[in-house]
């Protein structure tokens, strides 16, 4: 790059340069990568177009830039990701919040904006993504979230804390496997989960943003890509009161498998939902 680099010829000459790595979208990768540098809205760039970087800015663009070519997705080399209107601080030890996440939220608060005082559990929260949204948009509902990492739990309670959740969302670091942790908890009149939901097998197929920088434990279930949905329907016996309702996200040719395990254990009250590519995404069930 040369002594002086403007806005505009950073952005042009980035654009390139990750186009030719192979990057889709690369020149939307390479504006909402120097906004962030510069702490502004992508289409602000546009304001200041023929502002030169200095040294310290041109220097972390080119170390994210080299970054993305890598293939390190977008959102961890920033720090963030919006969902659902908030704005979540996301690092390797999480999930990156998906937008068919947001119509699980939607659906969520659609089915339950006029109850008061509901207790939901959210199984894997990751980066609270879920459990914060609910929490803000339900009115007075108690959002218990859990993860098995330790990491996720914390930066939760962080993404919590920046979007001003209150002391009605709660984290523990507990794995939903785990018996003893788990009859500790009281009963929920909903439980919601996005779990680890991809095959085993289907790990090498997938993008290398999400095989080789997401935590696989966020990923796959290391199995048939139903363990979680199965534990979490057997221990919805003792976690969710009668009539309580079960949230699922799942996975592509998932839906059927995991009303089959739902209607197996009585639930009641079937819904699918499609995604946007017209994929059924998410599953809710009522216990009967
Ligand atoms: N609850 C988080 C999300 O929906 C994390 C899910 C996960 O790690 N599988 O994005």
């Amino acid at each position: 790059m040369n002594d002086i680099l403007t806005v505009i010829k950073a952005v042009e000459l980035s654009e390139e340069y990750l186009r030719k790595k192979g990057i889709d979208e690369a020149r939307a990768n390479a504006e909402l990568m120097l906004a962030e540098i510069l702490h502004c809205k992508r289409l602000d760039l546009y304001l200041q177009f023929d502002r030169p970087l200095n040294e310290k800015e041109k220097q972390v663009y080119r170390e994210w830039l080299q970054r993305r070519a890598n293939g390190e997705p977008l959102q961890y080399i920033t720090g963030n990701v919006e969902f659902y209107g908030l704005k979540l601080k996301v690092n390797s030890s999480v999930l990156i919040p998906r937008p068919e996440t947001e119509l699980l939220v939607e659906k969520i608060i659609k089915d339950n904006r006029e109850s008061k005082g509901l207790k939901i559990l959210d199984v894997g929260t990751g980066s609270g993504n879920i459990a914060i949204a609910l929490e803000i948009n339900l009115d007075s509902a108690d959002v218990t979230s859990i993860d098995i990492s330790k990491e996720a739990i914390e930066t939760a309670t962080e993404n919590a804390k920046n979007n001003s959740a209150t002391e009605r969302l709660t984290f523990e670091n507990i794995d939903i496997f785990d018996e003893g942790a788990i009859s500790k908890l009281n009963s929920f009149d909903i439980i919601v989960s996005n779990p680890p939901y991809v095959p085993e097998e289907e790990m090498e197929n997938l993008q290398k943003e999400i095989k080789d920088f997401e935590p696989v434990e966020a990923v796959t279930d290391g199995a048939d890509g139903l363990r979680f949905f199965t534990r979490i329907v057997e221990a919805s016996e003792n976690l969710l009161r009668q009539n309580g309702r079960i949230y699922f996200e799942v996975g592509e040719g998932e839906a059927e498998k995991v009303v089959a395990i739902l209607k197996e254990n009585n639930f009641l009250n079937i819904e699918i939902i499609n995604d946007y590519n017209g994929i059924p995404r998410i599953v809710k069930g009522e216990k009967s």
